[in-house]
């Protein structure tokens, strides 16, 4: 299992700490107790047209006998690219400013890759408009009028939650796409995600069931 932590530094700066980057040790989401750090793994990104190594502390909680690894909130659960990149294409191409081949383009990865990753948001984009619409109205921000196109109802949505969110500590300086990584817990794309588990701080979110087709 993993944790996503709005990691709010510069992925270079991730790579260059190594070992030693400073994650926050979280709570066991399960019992809440203290988690410790546990070793870790090294894993691959693709960011600004290179692909370093980062490294990927894990926690364990000693009752529960489970572990966790911490991702920083600018990767997006089995997919190679930083999500500011995902996110940009997404944004493009969702928001109606052009189609996947110039966005893949602008964003340096390859057409296939980023009809993917529109294919796989445009397949939540119902589910994901209501659970990021939730959110923005449970962080006090505006309740958003749904637009008619589920793709477009998901941005507008991630953009209200994020406005909401960004006046709690902490998550102006995250960003728009690390913000949706976090709160989805990497899943934002992911396949085989039924319900997206929205997750701010120590907040949970269990969003209610999507109204609109997916
Ligand atoms: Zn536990």
């Amino acid at each position: 299992m993993a944790i996503v932590w709005p990691c709010p530094l510069p992925v270079d700066a991730y790579v260059a700490a190594g070992r030693k980057v400073e994650v926050p040790r979280p709570a066991c989401p399960s019992c809440a107790g203290p988690l410790v750090f546990w070793s870790g793994y090294w894993r691959h990104v693709r960011a600004a047209g290179r692909c370093p190594k980062i490294f990927v502390p894990r926690v364990r909680c000693g009752p529960c006998r489970v572990s966790h690894a911490l991702l920083p909130a600018f990767v997006l659960a089995w997919r190679l690219d930083v999500a500011e990149v995902v996110g940009a294409v997404i944004g493009q191409v969702a928001g109606g400013g052009g189609g996947v081949r110039p966005a893949a383009a602008r964003a340096g990865v390859p057409h296939t890759t980023a009809r993917g990753w529109v294919r796989r948001f445009g397949a939540r984009a119902g589910e994901l408009g209501v659970a990021f619409a939730a959110l923005a109205v449970d962080l006090g921000g505006e309740a958003i009028c749904p637009p008619a196109e589920a793709g477009r109802f998901a941005l507008t949505a991630i953009g209200a939650a994020f406005g909401a969110a960004a006046s709690l500590p902490g998550w102006l300086a995250v960003g728009l796409w690390r913000f949706a990584s976090a709160v989805s817990g990497g899943r934002l794309i992911a396949a085989n995600t039924t319900s997206p588990f929205l997750i701010v701080g120590s907040r949970r979110f269990m969003p209610p069931v999507p109204l609109l087709p997916a």
